[in-house]
């Protein structure tokens, strides 16, 4: 029989909930809140890709980006003045803020991580292209469509794709490097020099 594929970060099979629920798991885990409100639990990411990583989720059931509606734009306005409050305390390190076009883990969740990206769980080409292309929609660029539109548009998969297996380069200069360990080495240059 043909086996299923199982996520390299963490969960299983069996009568446990479906991997992609791990982040429900989460919210309710004391040790992984950072911050927690009517509306939303922030959570430090558990296979940070950057020195700090953290993801805030609403309380509310709603699962992406394309499941929101005109009726959820205070709560994004929240997410947003959630995530600056995080990185308040980070003055030190540049941040972004955005959802993943084609999210791996159930629940919205909102990406706040810090333009380091030096971090050994950051390995493979498509998780630098994840956070470094278009597939990263900034957080303000997707409240505004919300509030022109109604609804957030999805990406195609052809350009899912390209995008995902676009070349490796740095998002901070112009160098263009052939495989992740080059990328990484490239990117401490980055961090040593304070650039
Ligand atoms: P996304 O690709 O936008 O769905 O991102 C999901 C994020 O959740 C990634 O940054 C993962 O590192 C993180 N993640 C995945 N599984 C878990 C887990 N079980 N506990 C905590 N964080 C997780
Ligand atoms: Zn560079």
């Amino acid at each position: 029989m043909k086996k299923h594929a199982s996520n390299s970060e963490g969960g299983s099979k069996g009568k446990r909930p479906h991997w992609s629920m791990g982040l429900l798991n989460c919210m309710a885990d004391p040790k992984m809140k950072v911050k927690e409100d009517d509306l939303i639990v922030a959570i430090t990411d558990g296979y940070p890709k950057a020195h700090y990583h953290y993801l805030i989720l609403p309380k509310e059931d709603i699962n992406t980006i394309y499941d929101l509606k005109r009726e959820h734009e205070d709560l994004l306005t929240h997410m947003e003045n959630i995530a600056e409050d995080l990185i308040k305390n980070h003055p030190d390190h540049e941040f972004k803020f955005g959802y993943h076009a084609k999210p791996s883990m159930q629940r919205l969740h909102l990406h706040v991580i810090s333009l380091d990206f030096d971090s050994p769980y950051l390995k493979t080409k498509h998780h630098w292209n994840s956070f470094t292309t278009d597939i990263f929609c900034p957080a303000k660029e997707v409240h505004e469509e919300l509030r022109r539109n109604g609804f957030v548009k999805r990406m195609t998969v052809e350009e899912y794709q390209k995008l995902l297996n676009t070349e490796l380069k740095c998002h901070k200069c112009s160098e263009r490097s052939k495989n992740m360990p080059g990328l990484k080495r490239h990117l401490r240059s980055h961090i040593s020099s304070k650039d």
